[in-house]
């Protein structure tokens, strides 16, 4: 099929759906409580109906299996609808505040309010639930949007674009499939809000477009993220949550372990554990394992295969190109100069480097951008502290990787040049909501020593205002 027979990229049309969606919201249509719930039911039955094609399109683009797609795609999305509709009354309830002694008479209270028309770019690694999960607070905050998702996963953009084609009127909910030029388009309009999900360099011009309108985004991004393994980790846990965190999606995960930090002491039977969970998980032969994903593109295969001469890979190495498949591998005799320690490598390799202190973990840590995560496996309150009080990043678990995301209880985003900006649960509706601070004055009485004259006291004014 060619794709891109999809894409738009006439200047006219965007306008127009921009202009579409503005009107739309402009009628009221979707700030009620009603209309946001009913939104928010659709794209829960949209999903729950077409579960079968979503899983069809990711296995056709990245090769996963059903079981990653539902727990890391469809069952992901499906409680963040969940939790969204339990608590959105609550969360759209204008908060009174309290009176200030200079303001006697008056009432202040925060009124949430939504942007109005909201735009959203994913990326091709979980092109499903990264495109939807924004949707959804975007909806929940009263907003219309529209989404852009990743050309890099064309049969999950086709499917997006014709499951919410099906479920709503697109002068409330579009998809605009397309790449760069398209990309460039919608970065022209003035939309109300931007929504990124994508690489650090993309941020970059995403955020210069938007400053030259003054549009507010959210840009969640990737980088380096560390794992820690300490002396005293216990490490048969360690290993298999580490593999599970990097071979999740054949590593191409924002928040996967990018690089080991091993003490020195225990890095020799890390190894081997790591070896053994691997087979546990993907058999002897992880490159023709149904449970172990693709590489999106040549490109990126190309570019991770390069990375293997950065080190000796002691476990893995073996890669397939008619399938682009790479083996989960470990790199040993890794320098902190080398190209797979410079950018994020987001494929199944990770390089390991070995210490003797924490204070060195932390000094290096600290000279790179402030990651996206940070991992951290110990028996230790003392080092949990130290690495996390000392440290920054975005987010992180002790002893566990990637699990942190999946909690709408905890806020997901970056720090940095990890991103800007936070979003789950309650924190998408936050996101996606502008926070309009109102006062209401009394007209029974008022107070005159506000009002210049020659009675205004400066006295007295100093007594308020301390
Ligand atoms: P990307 O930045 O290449 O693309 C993201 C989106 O931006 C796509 O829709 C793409 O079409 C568009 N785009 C690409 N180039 C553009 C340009 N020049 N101008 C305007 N738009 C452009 O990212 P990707 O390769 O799809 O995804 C991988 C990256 O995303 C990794 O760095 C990863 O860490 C990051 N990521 C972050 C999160 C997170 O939640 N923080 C989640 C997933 C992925």
């Amino acid at each position: 099929m060619n794709h891109e027979r999809f894409y738009i990229t006439d200047e006219t049309v965007i306008e127009h759906i921009v202009s579409t969606q503005k009107q739309y919201f402009y009628a009221q249509k979707t700030k009620s409580i009603n209309s946001r719930i009913q939104a928010l039911n659709k794209l829960r039955d949209a999903v729950k109906q077409n579960e079968q094609r979503i899983m069809d399109a990711l296995k056709q683009d990245l090769n996963k299996s059903e079981v990653e797609v539902y727990t890391s795609e469809i069952g992901i999305l499906l409680e963040e609808i969940r939790f969204t509709l339990k608590h959105l009354a609550k969360w759209m309830k204008p908060k009174k505040v309290k009176t200030a002694l200079t303001h006697v008479g008056s009432k202040g209270k925060i009124v949430p309010e939504p942007y109005g028309v909201a735009l959203i770019i994913a990326p091709w690694n979980y092109p499903f639930q990264l495109a939807l999960s924004p949707l959804v607070g975007a909806i929940a905050a009263g907003n219309t949007a529209i989404i852009k998702p990743s050309e890099l996963t064309p049969s999950v953009s086709r499917v997006i674009q014709e499951l919410l084609a099906e479920a709503f009127d697109p002068a409330f909910v579009t998809v605009v499939e397309g790449a760069v030029d398209t990309t460039s388009l919608l970065l022209k309009q003035p939309v109300d809000y931007i929504f990124f999900t994508g690489s650090v360099n993309v941020g970059k011009i995403i955020m210069q477009e938007a400053g030259k309108q003054l549009i507010p985004v959210t840009l969640e991004l990737g980088g380096k993220s560390p794992c820690i393994v300490h002396e005293d980790a216990n490490l048969d846990l360690a290993a298999k949550r580490i593999m599970f965190g990097k071979g999740m999606n054949a590593g191409q995960t924002c928040v996967a372990p990018d690089y080991l930090l091993v003490h020195k002491k225990v890095k020799a039977q890390l190894v081997e554990k790591l070896r053994e969970a691997i087979s546990q998980f993907y058999g002897s032969n992880p490159l023709e394992s149904d449970r172990y994903g693709r590489i999106v593109s040549e490109r990126h295969f190309t570019r991770l295969v390069e990375f293997l001469k950065d080190g000796n890979a002691i476990v893995g190495g073996g890669y397939n190109k008619n399938t682009l498949t790479i083996e989960p591998t470990v790199l040993s005799e890794v320098s902190w100069t080398s190209d797979v320690m410079q950018e994020e490598i987001f494929g199944p390799i990770l390089p390991m480097i070995e210490y003797e202190t924490l204070d060195e973990v932390i000094h290096k840590v600290q000279e790179k951008a402030k990651p996206l995560a940070l991992y951290l496996f110990t028996e230790s309150e003392d080092v949990q502290n130290a690495i996390t009080e000392r440290l920054s990043f975005g987010g992180g678990c002790i002893n566990d990787t990637l699990m942190h995301i999946a909690t709408p209880y905890l806020p997901f985003g970056g720090v940095g040049e990890s991103g800007t900006g936070q979003y789950h649960g309650k924190d998408s509706f936050q996101t996606f909501t502008h926070f309009k601070s109102m006062l209401s004055q009394t007209t029974k009485f008022d107070l005159s020593f506000r009002y210049p004259s020659e009675k205004q006291s400066l006295k007295m004014i100093k007594k308020l205002l301390k």
